[in-house]
């Protein structure tokens, strides 16, 4: 078993995180285990820094393995905002309520048409000394509603309508979320690599 932190505080994120990784071949710790573990400012101006950022402070500081993501709501009207304050959009860190509040206040006179938007997602993975060896990105487009609906999933999700589905992914079973989601994507091009270099480490290690 690979000993990798999941370097969040964010419990809804952790159940994505953990639905979507092989639990067989990962001891996953989440940062909410860990006493000891960091908050790392979030202090880049894109999701691939801070990314990077919150795996190699925490993993320099545990020295162990941490796998940390960044993600984040793109509005095209809003020439990319919320962006990387997607957290923090309305002020308080984590209020969704609010963030979705003043999501709804910016778009209130912007038509259907224009309010198409993007959750992006950045993955990095940091060693133990706090060396990044693997990155991947993944993005999932939309449509931001006129109002909310569904109780599923978090932060942004009652707002951000899946065309295809006509449906918000608030309303969607986790499942489908599992399958199109922006941090699902990162995770699917970024697994097949984590396992390649889970073995060749497994086989430095060996005596
Ligand atoms: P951070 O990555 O911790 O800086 O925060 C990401 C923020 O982006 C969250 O607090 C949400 O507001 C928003 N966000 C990221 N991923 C999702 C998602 O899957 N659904 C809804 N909102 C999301």
């Amino acid at each position: 078993m690979f000993d990798l932190v999941l370097g969040t505080h964010n419990a809804k994120k952790l159940v994505e995180l953990r639905m979507l990784l092989p639990e067989d071949r990962f001891k996953l710790t989440s940062l909410a285990e860990i006493p000891t573990a960091i908050e790392v400012e979030e202090t880049g101006d894109t999701f691939a820094a801070n990314a990077v950022l919150k795996a190699t402070e925490q993993a320099k500081h545990l020295g162990r393995w941490v796998l940390a993501e960044d993600s984040g709501l793109t509005v095209d009207a809003l020439r990319g905002a919320p962006g990387v304050i997607s957290a923090r959009y309305a002020g308080e860190h984590g209020d969704d309520e609010a963030n979705n509040d003043k999501l709804l206040r910016e778009l209130c006179d912007v038509p259907d048409e224009r309010r198409g938007a993007q959750f992006n997602c950045h993955l990095c993975l940091a060693d133990p000394r706090g060396g990044v060896r693997l990155q991947a990105s993944g993005q999932c487009r939309g449509r931001i509603a006129r109002q909310r609906s569904g109780g599923a999933g978090f932060g942004y999700d009652p707002l951000f309508i899946i065309r295809e589905y006509h449906r918000t992914f608030g309303e969607l079973d986790l499942e489908v979320k599992r399958a199109i989601s922006h941090r699902s994507r990162a995770l699917r091009q970024f697994i097949p690599r984590l396992l390649k270099l889970v073995s060749e480490e497994s086989q430095l290690l060996k005596p």
